[in-house]
């Protein structure tokens, strides 16, 4: 490689196309870079030298040395917040350093997180600490591992700066990959100052980037308003197959691309009761799990909002065509959720009873302290009529009991081998994610790496590592997450 190559080959697509709707901001030098961790499975995908690249990865992702070709900005945004609506919220502490063309082909955004105040910064710092930061990198590559889209971590790096929280913690820095950062609040912040040029111009790239078989097409923007629902459909869909719980649904954490995005106060759920809630700030539990598929909706209706005028000239008929959309989302949403679960349940084929007979093992489950994860990986153990495995998963099993005739009367024909391929044995345990913290936060990341190992291996079986796969021990305190700033 020609020594003047740069070794990121960025683009600046966001910068070049959409001025107005960002500010370049220079990130803080940090006094005592230290990596943590550096992705280079991802750095290959993107098409990085990962060995080249880690003499530097200190410097870049610590945001203490700017790579030549990145051009740092902070991007503005809106968002509805726990339903109330904050016209200005933007990266307050979040910088896109620009764009690379992965290995596919798609363009990659790479931009720092904790790397030090911007304008939209309100009362903020501007910095992350190392616990929070380590926690979205374990729970994005848990989250690809699993299969979902989601941004991931390219690098984290300690700052040697404190960072002044309830404690004083170590700073650090994340260094996140997106498909884009383009939120629902991006579109609202613009509509909200009734800027349609820009909601426009937004849109407009938002086709480029993600649906360029769309642009041209007279309808193109009610197109693209299609094809976010359908990807967010999909998106919690798989999140709730998971037992995940985002936590902070607001729409400036939901993006157009489908990617699961801002992993704060997430967390997996252990036994299954639709109203769990682990976020301190979720006092009314608007963001519980079985609360997610309406905030979707709730969501994809802001963004309509943001969008009417590009949906038809005549307001009337706008509303009319997003009201259309709207409506059909909760049986979008059914029939994706279904086609989940018919996986989970490793069914033969489809059949219309196929969502009740999903909804009666819930019911089953409910009330019983039935592990979500670990209840449908043990499904594969009871294929052939042996629940003892499974039965002790339930405090009483005799609703359990009841459906097993009528899920085996549905199964495919390699039902165990297809359960194993569809249920994970290991998901980022609450109690284990926050020792690994703990720990990582005194100096030794050990526990940290092997529970990136665990989590990033989920299908595998679990013998040698158990531990990754049982739920928290009995008697623990409920689990409780923390906004991750
Ligand atoms: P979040 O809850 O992480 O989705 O963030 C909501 C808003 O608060 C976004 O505009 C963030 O950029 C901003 N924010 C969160 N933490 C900080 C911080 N430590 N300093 C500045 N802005 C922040
Ligand atoms: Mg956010």
């Amino acid at each position: 490689m020609n020594a003047s190559t740069p070794l990121i080959a960025f683009d600046n697509s966001y910068a070049r196309d959409l001025p107005g709707t960002y500010v370049l901001q220079s990130p803080d030098p940090a006094p005592a870079p230290r990596l943590l961790r550096l992705n280079s499975a991802l750095a290959v995908e993107l098409g990085l030298d990962a060995t080249a690249i880690a003499p530097h990865a200190a410097d870049w992702f610590s945001g203490t040395k700017v790579p030549q070709g990145a051009l740092p900005l902070a991007q503005a945004y809106a968002g509805h917040q726990f339903g109330g609506f904050s016209p200005q919220l933007g990266d307050g502490r979040a910088l896109l350093l620009g764009e690379v063309i992965d290995r596919q082909g798609n363009r990659r955004d790479i931009a720092l997180k904790g790397a030090g105040p911007t304008p939209f910064s309100r009362n903020g710092d501007g910095r992350a600490a190392i616990g929070p930061v380590l926690r979205e990198y374990l729970m994005g590559e848990a989250m690809h591992a699993l299969g979902v889209p989601t941004t991931r971590a390219l690098a984290a790096v300690a700052t040697g700066a404190p960072v002044y929280r309830e404690d004083v913690l170590q700073g650090a820095v994340l260094t996140r990959v997106a498909a884009s950062h383009l939120r629902v609040g991006t579109f609202q912040f613009f509509a909200a100052r009734g800027d349609m040029a820009r909601v426009r111009a937004l849109a407009d790239y938002t086709i480029a980037r993600h649906d360029p078989d769309l642009a041209g097409q007279a309808d193109r923007y009610l197109a693209l308003f299609d094809r976010v629902i359908a990807r967010q459909v999909q998106l919690i869909a798989q999140w709730m197959g998971l037992g995940f719980i985002h936590g902070v649904m607001n729409t400036d954490n939901m993006t157009l691309s489908g990617e699961t995005i801002d992993y704060g106060p997430c967390a997996f759920m252990e036994g299954y009761a639709p109203g769990t809630v682990f976020s301190s700030i979720d006092h009314s539990g608007r963001y519980a799990y079985a609360n997610q598929p309406l905030i979707l909706g709730w969501n994809l209706a802001r963004l309509a909002e943001a969008l009417l005028p590009l949906f038809d000239d005549d307001s009337d008929k706008a509303v009319d065509l997003a009201n259309a959309r709207l409506t059909a989302i909760a049986g979008q949403y059914a029939v994706a959720w279904t086609g989940v679960m018919r996986q989970k349940l490793g069914l033969a084929g489809a059949d219309a009873g196929d969502q009740a007979l999903a909804e009666g093992l819930l019911t089953a489950m409910a009330g019983q302290g039935a592990d979500w994860t670990l209840t449908f990986r043990r499904l594969a153990t009871a294929v052939d009529g042996d629940d003892s495995r499974l039965a002790p998963l339930f405090a009483d099993a005799t609703g359990l009991r009841a459906w097993l005739p009528q899920w085996r009367a549905r199964l495919a024909d390699d039902a165990a081998t297809r359960l194993l391929a569809a249920n994970p044995a290991v998901i980022p345990r609450n109690h284990l994610v926050e020792a690994a913290l703990d720990a990582a936060q005194q100096g030794d990341l050990a526990p940290f790496e092997a529970m990136l190992a665990a989590v990033t291996n989920p299908f595998a079986d679990t013998a040698g590592r158990e531990v990754y796969s049982l739920p928290a021990p009995a008697g623990l305190a409920p689990h409780v997450t923390y906004c991750g700033t």
